[in-house]
C-alpha cells in the first residue's frame, strides 16, 4: 500500500474513507516547483558548487520558466498564469495574519501510535521522518493570532506532514482551537490543505470527522463564526468533515476539493466526468463554497468577513 507521501504527490499518507489508500494521488503530481537542471547532480558529490539550478522553476500550470524568487515574492503563486504553488503551515500563517500575532498552542501534543501500525515501515519512523522532513510536529500548526486586529484562533495544515494527514492528534488540535474559540468568544479559521484521514491509525483517525464537527457545532451554537479555507488539495474524510463546515467556505483558485478521487467515482458511475471537476470554480458554479480568492487577497477578505460576523 503507497502510504508514504511523496513531494508533489496528494494524499499519499492518508486516504479518504470512500476510495482505496493513494487514490487521490492520480490528482497533480508535479504541483510542486520543479528545479530546471538534473537533481541528478547533486547525487554526484555534495562537494560540488552548487548549480544555479534551483534559481528558475518551471511553472506546472503554464509551462513558463520563471524566476524563483520573483515567485516567493508572489506570495508563491505564479505571476504569468497564477498558478498558486503549495505553501507550508507556517508560511501559511505569516501570509493570513497580522505580524508578530501567532502564538502557536497544543505544539506538546505530538502523534501516538495506538495501533503500532506497520506495514513496509513502522508508523513511529515515518512520523519521525514526516517531522524532520516538515518541521512541524503534526500534520496541523494551531494557535491565536488576529487579522485586521481581531483576535481569533486559526489552523493551517502542513501537506508535507504525511500528506496533511488528519489523525488523534489533527483531531485533538482542531477540536481544541475550536474549544478555545468558544472560551475566548473568537472566531475560528481553519485553512485545510490534506489528503483526508491518517490510514495508520485506522478507526481513530476517522473518529475524528465526528469529533471536530462535534467541536464546531458547539462554536456555532454560541453564534461564534467559522470560516473555513480550502488549499489544493482538501480530500477524503478532512473535506468530508470540518473543511465543509464552516460559515463562510472560501477556496483558493484551482484548488482540488473532493472525497474520492475521480478514478474511483468515474468507475462508480461508469461515465466520464465534466471538465474542471473537483476544482475550486466548479464547487463554487456548484453551490458547494461561496468564495474563490487569490492568496494574495486572503487576508483582506477574512478581516472583511470577520468584520461583518461581528456586526
Ligand atoms: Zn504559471
Amino acid at each position: 500500500m503507497p502510504v508514504e507521501p511523496e513531494p508533489g504527490g496528494v494524499g499519499q499518507g492518508s486516504t479518504g474513507a470512500g476510495g482505496p489508500p493513494g487514490e487521490h494521488a492520480t490528482a497533480e503530481r508535479g504541483a510542486e516547483p520543479s528545479e530546471v537542471g538534473g537533481r541528478g547532480r547533486r547525487a554526484e558529490g555534495a562537494r560540488q558548487p552548487r548549480m544555479p539550478e534551483g534559481l528558475w522553476i518551471i511553472c506546472p500550470g503554464c509551462r513558463e520558466i520563471i524566476y524563483r524568487k520573483e515567485v516567493e515574492r508572489n506570495h508563491r503563486v505564479c505571476p504569468k498564469c497564477s498558478h498558486h504553488f503549495r505553501i507550508g503551515a507556517r508560511e501559511r500563517i505569516r501570509l493570513l495574519v497580522d505580524e508578530g500575532s501567532f502564538l502557536p498552542h497544543d505544539e506538546g501534543i505530538v502523534p501516538e501510535d495506538p495501533l503500532h501500525f506497520k506495514d513496509s515501515r513502522r508508523y513511529a519512523d515515518r512520523v519521525r521522518d514526516a517531522g524532520r522532513k516538515s518541521g512541524c510536529t503534526e500534520a496541523v500548526l494551531c494557535g491565536e493570532a488576529a487579522v485586521g486586529g481581531r483576535a481569533l484562533q486559526v489552523c493551517a495544515f502542513e501537506f508535507d506532514f504525511m500528506g496533511g494527514s488528519m489523525g488523534g492528534v489533527v483531531g485533538e488540535r482542531i477540536a481544541r482551537s475550536a474549544e478555545r474559540a468558544l472560551a475566548r468568544r473568537t472566531p475560528l479559521v481553519i485553512v485545510s490543505c490534506s489528503g483526508g484521514a491518517r490510514m495508520q491509525e485506522g478507526l481513530f483517525s476517522l473518529m475524528q470527522m465526528a469529533k471536530t464537527a462535534a467541536a464546531l457545532a458547539r462554536l456555532g451554537k454560541a453564534g461564534l463564526p467559522y470560516l473555513s479555507i480550502l488549499a489544493d488539495p482538501t480530500t477524503g474524510g478532512v473535506s468530508a468533515s470540518f473543511a465543509m463546515l464552516g460559515d463562510v467556505i472560501l477556496a483558493e483558485p484551482r484548488a482540488l476539493i473532493g472525497f474520492a478521487g475521480p478514478r474511483v467515482i468515474e468507475q462508480t458511475i461508469g461515465g466520464k466526468l465534466p471538465e474542471g471537476f473537483q476544482r475550486s470554480e466548479f464547487l463554487l458554479a456548484h453551490g458547494l463554497i461561496d468564495l474563490v480568492v487569490e492568496r494574495g487577497k486572503l487576508r483582506e477578505t477574512v478581516a472583511k468577513l470577520l468584520a461583518f460576523f461581528a456586526g
